[in-house]
């Protein structure tokens, strides 16, 4: 199994909803955004257009943050998950510099988004992070291991985000794949080989 993403520019609307999603769901700390949405102007008025990048994680088959980690702390799993084990991250950052995608964060342990100290719900959310660990997009692996789909893919409402198996040549995503006229991973001349592909259907 090889599980990857496909994003449809021409569906993305730029609502932020899968931002959203992602930092409620996995709880992230101030700050730290796991998705992004990247904003592109193109052309020349009158014809000028937005294009909005929806981006993560890659999970690329040939990562660049994996070998650089000197204590295994970051480790690719036979689905090409690429995870880490935060209690074996000893927050050198060297996998920040080497990640060509900036897809990774170190968390100090401290911040808020209120004045008055954390809520109920930060204070138990931050609490699943180890402070002083990088930490990044996941594909939202422990929902992946109950049959669900990533936040950000769920609550999309354009379905601008499409996740599966890329190996299944009958899977949603690797027919969306197939379907689109010229299909871009980003940075492909790094040789990373993204999971996740950009398509205009
Ligand atoms: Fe684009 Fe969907 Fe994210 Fe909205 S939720 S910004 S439409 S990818
Ligand atoms: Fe590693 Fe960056 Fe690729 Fe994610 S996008 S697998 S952090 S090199």
């Amino acid at each position: 199994m090889h599980r990857g993403m496909v994003v449809d520019l021409k569906l993305c609307i730029g609502c932020y909803s899968c931002v959203i999603a992602c930092k409620m769901g996995n709880g992230t700390p101030p700050g730290i955004f796991w998705g992004k949405v990247l904003e592109q102007e193109t052309g020349t008025f009158p014809s000028a257009r937005r294009i909005f990048w929806s981006v993560r994680c890659m999970h690329c088959e040939q990562p660049a943050c994996l070998d650089v980690c000197p204590t295994g702390a970051t480790y690719q799993r036979e689905d090409k998950l690429v995870l880490i084990d935060a209690d074996k991250c000893i927050g050198c950052k060297a996998c920040i510099l080497a990640c060509p995608y900036e897809s990774r964060s170190l968390w100090d342990g401290k911040g808020s988004y209120f004045e008055d100290g954390n809520t109920p719900y930060e204070v138990s959310a931050y609490a699943a992070h180890v402070p002083g660990a990088v930490q990044k997009c996941d594909f939202c692996a422990s929902r992946l291991d109950e049959g669900l789909e990533p936040h950000c893919v769920q609550v999309c409402p354009t379905s601008a985000l499409i996740f599966g198996d890329l190996d299944d040549a009958n899977s949603e995503v690797s027919r969306a794949l197939g379907e689109a006229q010229l299909p871009m991973q980003l940075k492909p001349e790094l040789g990373t080989q993204p999971s996740v592909y950009y398509v205009t259907k």
